[in-house]
């Protein structure tokens, strides 16, 4: 087999391209292949499909390929545009890659991979490729996976606010719940950013919407129930950020109680922060005896721990009705613990049972949510802080996100003489 051949199979090249010479330069460590399309072919254009002739061929290009063996390989051509007598002149596209990429399609999809299991940098590493060229192969595909993705709103969303780089600075990521994937990342945790992303959809399509776990968080809720046919009965305040209402009470309550038996010079409250915050049945054996041992000394904080365990029992029940009576018992202990860190919390409760209780109805929670949240919080470290918000927002749908990332050859890949322009109708040329 002669080497042009043998390159035209490893490229799986057809019929009206072929491998005309394969050079090696094994100093500069490179092979080189020139491709060239065969004359007399008619190409269809893509808009009319009309059979067209070479006008002329463009000029020389060069793609880098993955590598043959320990050389690098780049594949060089002089693309042909035809001339349609309906469309004027057209570049014809490579069936080796995207228009515009200066990557074969293989290469990029080695690039994606190698960026799915490390950052940016190691990446460049890996392949050789620069931190700009990673990033837009990157970048592409998300444009790629997003283009391909369908428009539809998901059944179950979740709705979560993150905050980005130093604090007081939001992201909201609303997740498909069913998926586990990041539908997207909006650019604050305003009323306005989430009533944009409903926005994108008809009514009808977002009275589709099934239920929507979410934060007691004003500015979601409102928008919401501007946009969402029916919110009242679809939106779920999500358990642990419930929990998280009064835990919060709770460790106020610790935090005022310690400084006042420090004061007096008092000091069993200290160090057992994270005994008080973390459920009952996870605190570690060792710790077990001191805790108790804390517990029967009648604090505030152990009367703000109790009413904090109990509350957890309310999404055992399985009717709400049952889990109304419940957190009706709760509420009057928690209102009359006489903490008032908890006195609010229960208050705040209250106010939002109605979407509380909507868990019983729905099953659902944000914990997808949160177990993304983990997975973004190491491609940031991974990323070692992103250069951008956009940049950002684009790792986590490249990681998150759920997409179909893959550079694909078009149909005229392997074509014959029935060749089409394919994926060049809007290229400029
Ligand atoms: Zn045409």
């Amino acid at each position: 087999m002669r080497d042009t051949e043998f390159y035209e199979a490893l490229l799986g090249l057809r019929d009206p391209w072929r491998v005309t010479k394969v050079e090696l330069n094994s100093s500069a460590g490179r092979v080189d292949v020139w491709v060239e399309d065969r004359s007399g072919v008619k190409w269809n254009c893509l808009e009319c499909q009309k059979k067209a002739s070479v006008y002329d061929h463009s000029e020389q290009r060069v793609w880098r390929h993955l590598n043959t063996c320990q050389y690098g390989t780049y594949i060089h051509a002089r693309l042909p545009r035809i001339k349609c007598s309906e469309h004027g002149v057209k570049q014809v596209s490579a069936p080796w890659a995207e228009p515009g990429s200066r990557f074969t399609l293989l290469y990029e999809n080695r690039v994606i991979d190698t960026l799915k299991e490390c950052d940016v940098t190691g990446a460049n590493r890996l392949t050789g490729t620069s931190w700009y060229e990673a990033w837009n192969i990157m970048e592409k595909a998300v444009a790629r996976g997003l283009n391909r993705k369908t428009s539809l709103v998901p059944d179950y969303l979740g709705i979560d606010e993150k905050a980005f780089a130093k604090r007081h600075r939001y992201e909201t990521l609303v997740c498909d719940l069913s998926s586990g994937t990041v539908e997207c990342v909006l650019e604050d945790r305003g009323q306005d950013c989430l009533e944009g992303y409903y926005g994108q959809f008809s009514k009808d399509e977002l009275a589709g919407i099934k239920a929507i776990a979410m934060d007691m968080w004003d500015p979601y809720i409102a928008a919401t129930k501007d946009l969402v046919p029916d919110a009242e009965t679809k939106i779920v305040f999500d358990r642990f950020h419930v929990i998280g209402q009064v835990t919060n009470a709770l460790d106020k309550v610790r935090r005022q109680e310690h400084k006042m038996l420090m004061a007096k010079g008092q000091e069993c409250l200290k160090g057992t922060k994270h005994l008080w915050l973390m459920n009952e049945e996870r605190i570690p054996d060792w710790r077990k005896g001191e805790f108790d041992e804390i517990r029967k000394m009648k604090l505030k904080t152990g009367r703000a721990w109790a009413i904090k365990e109990s509350l957890r029992h309310f999404w055992d029940y399985s009717y709400p009705k049952n889990a109304e009576k419940y957190f009706k018992r709760w509420y009057f202990w928690a209102t009359h613990s006489r903490l008032k860190p908890m006195i609010k919390a229960a208050k705040t409760l209250k106010r939002h049972l109605p979407n509380i209780l909507t868990y019983f109805k729905h099953h659902i929670t944000n914990a997808v949510t949160e177990g993304l949240n983990s997975k973004i919080q190491t491609v940031k470290q991974m990323a070692c802080g992103f250069r951008n918000r956009e940049h950002y927002r684009k790792a986590i749908l490249f990681h998150c996100g759920g997409l179909d990332l893959y550079a694909r050859a078009s149909s005229q890949t392997g074509a014959s003489l029935d060749t089409t322009i394919c994926g060049m109708a809007h290229a400029k040329l």
